[in-house]
């Protein structure tokens, strides 16, 4: 952002720590040292399917899952929960700015050498009904912030790339992983405009927990002939 903008900004608009409330010094990163040393950030990747730890790209343990995940941090730490509850209940869109600073961080740590000129980010859709709640979607303002601070460009985020065609029940309502699968099964179309083929693809979510929507995702993209995708997320539980 633009020095000057950025100071214009913190003058209209106190900059508060989006975890705590704290005064910190800019909205630019508006969290304090306090709340971020709160949780423990990783520096390895995951297996999707047995949550084993992965050191590199090209060493997942089941090959099968079809893709593979990164997730900045734990959803048990609360600090990390304030911030995924005020970036969607609160409409406190400055936490976007927190998680996509911690992200690109995390993955420019664990694995760089994802970075390539066929690279695109896909924030994971969301249904109407919820974007007209919201008036956002959470998972595509990460994917901005994510890429302003990976050195990645605004137009290598394709929010349009995958639409949701099938308005499902939140996900937390599904008892079961069974339930979950089910519930999500269908109801993403990839757009035909969009080239899938050859492409290395960072899906982009608030949270992981089962992992039912990721695999969806990744089952529609695998079958568009996507080359390597990697299910990039704040916190996983
Ligand atoms: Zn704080
Ligand atoms: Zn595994």
């Amino acid at each position: 952002m633009h020095r000057f903008l950025s100071y214009l900004i913190d003058m209209i608009i106190p900059p508060q720590c989006a975890i705590c409330h704290a005064p910190v010094s800019t909205n630019f990163f508006p969290a304090c040292d306090a709340c971020i040393s709160s949780f423990v950030a990783h520096d390895f990747l995951f297996c999707p399917q047995c949550g084993n730890r992965i050191i590199t790209l090209s060493s997942p343990c089941h090959k099968n899952a079809g893709y593979i995940l990164g997730a900045a941090t734990l959803f048990s730490f609360p600090a990390a929960q304030t911030l995924i509850h005020a970036l969607k209940y609160k409409h406190e869109e400055y936490a976007s700015a927190v998680i996509g600073k911690i992200l690109a961080e995390y993955f420019l740590r664990t694995c760089p050498e994802f970075i390539s000129d066929s690279c695109i980010i896909v924030p994971v859709p969301t249904s109407k009904t919820h974007l007209r709640k919201r008036g956002y979607n959470q998972a595509e303002r990460i994917a901005r912030a994510f890429a302003r601070n990976a050195g990645l460009h605004q137009s290598a985020v394709r929010d349009h790339l995958i639409k949701k065609i099938r308005t499902t029940r939140s996900q937390t309502e599904c008892a079961t992983v069974r339930e979950r699968a089910e519930n999500i099964k269908d109801s993403f179309a990839i757009n035909p405009n969009e080239e899938i083929r050859g492409k290395d693809i960072i899906i982009i979510d608030d949270v992981h927990t089962t992992g039912a929507t990721m695999r969806e995702l990744a089952r529609i993209l695998n079958t568009h002939s996507a080359r390597k995708i990697l299910a990039l997320v704040f916190a996983k539980t």
